[in-house]
């Protein structure tokens, strides 16, 4: 059902009224993984892992119809009170998997897209690996960096960050900084919150530590007005067709889930974000299903 009335909107042009209504807020999208056709995980409960064949279909969409610019890029404008063109889109990637590197990050660089990888730095150090997941190693990193692709953290060990005291907080922030120093020598670090999770108290340890801007999992757009430790981020989900994808980039389904909070009532639970145990908000639960139709 949402998948035939994204191709409706997009069919009609819709998205492409929205989409330049929306033109000069900037949406950060961030993906997971991308995976070839020879290893496509399944199940894919969380629709973090996307098929590269959807994959390029989102870069080519991207490099046919809007301006990709690099996170740096858009913190300077911001910074500098510039405007940035017209449509202009920031592109991501979260948690470090091993396949940004093998899958990703060639058509990236064919393309000459700009993009920030945000890694889990013990992961990167072969500590406390999940069994049958596999991350970027420094090396990998090293090369992605040298090659262009901004290297940002997403803390030491992905813990939800509320939930720990401010000591451990700060260790999770200042020790996740300083590897990415010592191995890249970057030295402009974004952050991306775990899950997306935060609080005032740890967005502005964030900003003590160093770190040039962190995004939480807000669904939306920036402008302006967004504070750069709380920036808002679109997920896109590994089933996203190119008609869903341009919904979301257009701002579409940022719409669509500032009506459904307006509507909703207080007992139904079931639309709010769901998160995988792991690695983060489930894309496609964190913005629309098709019971956004159905329930009203
Ligand atoms: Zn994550």
């Amino acid at each position: 059902m949402k998948k035939l009335i994204f191709a409706l909107l997009y069919a009609t042009r819709l998205v492409s009224v929205i989409a330049w209504l929306n033109r000069r807020r900037i949406p950060i999208l961030c993906y997971h993984s991308v995976t070839d056709s020879e290893n496509p995980v399944q199940p894919d409960p969380h629709k973090q892992h996307i098929p590269l064949h959807l994959f390029l279909q989102h870069l080519d969409y991207l490099k046919n119809k809007y301006n990709v610019v690099s996170l740096s890029e858009f913190q300077k404008a911001k910074r500098e009170n510039r405007v940035l063109p017209d449509y202009s889109v920031v592109l991501t990637f979260d948690d470090g998997f091993e396949d940004f590197y093998k899958v990703a990050a060639p058509h990236i660089g064919r393309r000459k897209l700009p993009a920030t990888v945000f890694v889990i730095t013990d992961r990167a150090d072969g500590r406390f690996v999940p069994d049958g997941e596999s991350f970027l190693s420094w090396d990998e990193i090293k090369e992605l960096s040298s090659s262009g692709i901004d290297i940002g953290s997403h803390t030491c060990s992905h813990p939800r960050l509320p939930d720990l005291s401010l000591p451990d907080v700060t260790r999770e922030l200042s020790e996740s900084y300083a590897a990415i120093r010592l191995h890249v020598g970057q030295t402009q670090i974004s952050l991306s919150y775990p899950y997306g999770q935060l609080s005032q108290a740890i967005s502005r340890l964030a900003e003590s530590i160093g770190y040039s801007c962190a995004i939480a999992n807000d669904i939306g757009r920036n402008d302006q007005n967004t504070n750069l430790f709380g920036l808002s981020r679109t997920v896109i989900a590994s089933d996203d067709d190119i008609a869903t994808f341009a919904g979301r980039v257009s701002g579409l389904t940022e719409w669509i889930s500032v009506a459904r909070r307006l509507f909703r009532s207080e007992t139904d639970v079931s639309c709010e974000p769901s998160f995988s145990k792991r690695y983060g908000s489930a894309a496609a639960q964190s913005y629309i299903d098709s019971s956004f139709f159905t329930q009203r």
